[in-house]
């Protein structure tokens, strides 16, 4: 059988502020990971329209397309297109969990939530031609899961070809979240086995790894034997972790000895009130300063997510967050603009308050404000996120933020990476076309390598007090 996996680029790839390197980094790991289901004699090609021109000429038998928010209008155009070949399609990801009715008329079948049981289910009916409308995922586990279709991945197309993902969503509910809506009806938060893990970032070649889980270390017991297995792997790897689990116990620690260099953040909000009303109820009372100490003193940069918009936000948000991620020393920064998703709590909150301005998914890109805002206006909103974007990313802040670590190492490192990821467009832009991105992999490890000092992550762990 002929099997078509796609992943539409995001309408905002065809804007003129679309980086392609941003999405250049990771390869379209789900549906690989769909693709190891399907049978051996199955003839599939994988492609990903961020990274390469989509072939519609062909005429595969099945069609499968991964559906995120901004790309669910090309997505449509793409089923549509292929239907009216005779091709079989399938739909699934987010936006088609979200917003199933919305789907349905481009689809043959639709896929509520995680994939990994309703997949399968649907190939053995596609075989017998007993297809279904909806799929929607009963049992959740991936403790069996076949290894991910790799040999399918255009490694070369991509900086960060070795991602991975060892568990399913996440223990919390932020408001804002799409998480809630992909896993309604069971569990929400689950990870492969230990081994099985091991296993995959053992196949991996090289040595940097990039988690893509949305929270790492949201399981301490699995975290912990993850790590501990990974000690004497050689890696380097960056991922995802909420402030609570930094501060709590000594996992980070563990995470530092196994070969964490970097850590991706939601910090969110500097305001309590937003926090709350946002329900990131696992970031409320949590000392942030202190956190971002512990992971400095072991050598792990900070990648700090935040919104600008919730209700508690003024204008002089932008600067208040600016000065704080800069004095504190984070690496980089993703600023977001308020975004209710449909199918998130936010969005049936302001659709409540009638505070929804439009369904033009295509601007529901975290870079647009498609709500009736509170204290700030709509502009103030918008040029106050543009302005924090380009006030981080200034060489004087890259500079003065590298400058507050107290280690030589991790200054420079801190200098190099967020220069070099902001500030050399016509470089990454030069690598993609030429399709030599993977040859900056080693550039990457040299900036993740460890820093030495006094006290290091292996120090913080022993049981024997420091002999002065
Ligand atoms: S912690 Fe992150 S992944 Fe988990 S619910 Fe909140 S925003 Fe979503």
């Amino acid at each position: 059988m002929n099997i078509k996996m796609i992943l539409p680029a995001l309408t905002e790839a065809k804007s003129p502020f679309w980086r392609p390197i941003k999405y250049s980094l990771f390869p379209p790991l789900g549906l690989a990971t769909l693709a190891a289901y399907c049978d051996e004699d199955d003839n599939i090609s994988l492609q990903d329209e961020h990274v390469e021109e989509l072939n519609i000429h062909d005429a595969p038998d099945l069609v499968v397309i991964q559906v995120y928010i901004t790309n669910a209008f090309r997505t449509y155009k793409l089923a549509d297109h292929y239907k009216q070949k005779g091709s079989y399609v399938c739909l699934g990801g987010l936006h088609v969990t979200s917003l199933p009715e919305e789907a349905m008329p481009h689809a043959d079948s639709i896929f509520l939530g995680p994939g990994e049981e309703c997949w399968p289910r649907f190939l053995k009916d596609f075989k017998t031609g007993k297809t279904q409308k909806i799929y929607s995922s009963t049992e959740r586990t991936i403790e069996n899961i076949p290894p991910v279709r790799r040999d399918l991945i255009k490694r070369h197309l991509y900086l960060v070809p070795n991602s991975i993902v060892v568990s399913r969503g996440c223990p919390y509910h932020c408001d804002f979240c799409y998480k809630d809506a992909f896993f309604e009806g069971g569990k929400n938060f689950y990870t492969q086995r230990v081994d099985a893990a091991l296993a995959e970032i053992d196949r991996l070649p090289g040595k940097h790894l990039y988690f893509l889980d949305d929270h790492l270390l949201g399981n301490q017991k699995f975290a912990s034997a993850l790590f501990d297995g990974m000690k004497g792997m050689n890696r380097v790897f960056q991922g995802a972790s909420t402030i609570d689990a930094i501060l709590r116990g000594d996992l980070i620690e563990k995470a530092a000895v196994a070969g964490m260099r970097s850590v991706f953040v939601g910090f969110e909000t500097l305001n309590n009130n937003n926090l709350s009303q946002s329900n990131k109820k696992q970031n409320i009372g949590k000392d942030y300063n202190e956190a971002i100490k512990r992971l400095h003193s072991i050598g792990i940069m900070i990648n700090g997510s935040f919104v600008f918009g919730l209700d508690d936000d003024d204008k002089y948000v932008f600067n208040r967050t600016v000065d704080w991620a800069v004095q504190n020393a984070l690496t980089t920064c993703t600023f977001h603009i308020l975004t209710p998703y449909p199918g998130t709590r936010l969005f049936k909150t302001m659709e409540q308050q009638g505070r929804i301005l439009h369904r033009n998914w295509d601007l529901y890109d975290t870079r647009h404000v498609v709500y009736k805002t509170s204290a700030l206006s709509e502009k103030e909103l918008k040029d106050g996120y543009d302005k924090a974007y380009k006030s981080f990313y200034s060489w004087s802040n890259i500079f003065r933020a590298s400058t507050q670590h107290d280690n030589l190492k991790h200054m420079i490192k801190h200098f190099t990476y967020a220069g070099g990821w902001k500030k050399f467009e016509p470089l990454w832009n030069f690598l993609i076309k030429t399709g030599s991105l993977n040859k900056m992999l080693p550039l990457l490890e040299a900036v993740l390598s460890k820093i030495k000092k006094k006290e290091t992550a292996d120090k913080a762990l022993s049981p024997f007090p420091a002999i002065a």
